[in-house]
């Protein structure tokens, strides 16, 4: 890592296991998300490098509490910083529950500008092997390669797309995989073996601009089902979703089986909602699966590669494009 240049990169921190503190180092699984703030983790960790880091403390939560609300203002500090002319990039640390899915929204709304390179850690950062340093440091080193284009992740010595990752293990410090698209980079040795550029979604999920995103003060319900042996489509029957508190549901993802499969009780129910007007994705149940348009379903969203909670979130946003179209 060089800090040769007048440019800065800034440290956007929202929390996390990277941030924890465990009660007990002897016992380091025994913890509390988002302890430390970004500064003083990166004074402990010697990468603070003398005014060439910028740390903007955004939040301090635990990933499973990432909403919308909190995606927006991480949108619009990503967007501050990439617009000033001395920022080279930006990293932002993020709990790993949630990670792949605001790597993924951050990659299909930001605009084209300098680098963001999201990772995190496994271990808090008391826990004497914490993984913390050395992921934040790979996510510098990263930016300064000079490699680092759009939203990538950097965790475990793996560089990894948005759109293929996935939170693969909750007990090892490599937790993240893109199964099997290779890493965009991995570090070994002090240098980078780069992988090939990965294919990125063919479907006909829309972007929304990311003013017209910051502007929706709701974003559209979208919600994710899992399709599984005897699967009933109970929550979704009429009687119920009338009664159910809160704005209207815009949109269904069906994590279904394998390559988009589903019973014929998931069939109905959905071709029903379809034609009420409430979007139908479907995606798989599985991490890793293809799931193509079929002809069966004009009008449905098909995932593609995405898994399940990326597919909810293209799916938002293509809902939250066509209520700016009709407003239009
Ligand atoms: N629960 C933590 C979080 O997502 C887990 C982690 O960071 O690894 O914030």
């Amino acid at each position: 890592m060089t800090a040769s240049s007048s440019k800065k990169w800034v440290v956007l921190a929202t929390g996390g296991t990277i941030a924890g503190l465990a009660a007990d180092v002897s016992v380091a699984s025994n913890y509390q998300a988002a302890q430390v703030g970004a500064a003083d983790l990166l004074a402990q960790w010697g990468l603070a490098m003398s005014g060439q880091v910028v740390v903007d403390q955004v939040a301090q939560v635990d990933s499973k509490d990432m909403n919308d609300a909190l995606w927006r203002t991480v949108l619009r500090r990503c967007q501050h910083w990439r617009d000033q002319a001395d920022v080279a990039g930006v990293v932002l640390t993020h709990g790993s529950d949630t990670l792949e899915e605001t790597a993924f929204l951050l990659h299909w709304l930001l605009p084209q500008g300098c680098p963001v390179v999201l990772t995190g850690a496994m271990l808090p950062s008391n826990a004497p092997n914490t993984d913390g340093p050395d992921n934040l440091r790979l996510a510098l080193d990263w930016l300064d390669s000079g490699h680092a284009q759009g939203v990538s992740v950097a965790f475990g010595g793996h560089i990894l797309h948005p759109e293929w990752l996935t939170k693969s293990h909750a007990d090892r410090l490599s937790a993240f995989t893109s199964g099997d698209c290779a890493p965009l980079a991995i570090r070994h040795n002090q240098s980078w073996i780069l992988g090939d550029k990965p294919k990125t979604l063919r479907s006909m999920w829309r972007r929304p601009r990311l003013e017209d995103a910051l502007a929706q003060p709701d974003w559209p319900r979208v919600e994710v089902f899992m399709h599984h042996a005897q699967a009933q489509p109970w929550w979704l029957a009429p009687e119920v979703l009338a009664h159910q508190p809160g704005t209207p549901l815009k949109g269904v993802v069906l994590a279904a089986t394998g390559h988009g499969t589903f019973n014929e009780a998931w069939q109905v129910a959905l071709s029903k909602l379809a034609e009420e007007g409430v979007q139908v994705a479907i995606s798989s149940r599985c991490a890793f699966s293809t799931v193509w348009p079929s002809s069966q379903h004009a009008g449905w969203f098909y995932s593609d590669h995405l898994n399940a909670v990326k597919t909810r979130l293209a799916l938002q946003m293509t809902c939250l494009a066509q209520e700016v179209d009709v407003r239009r």
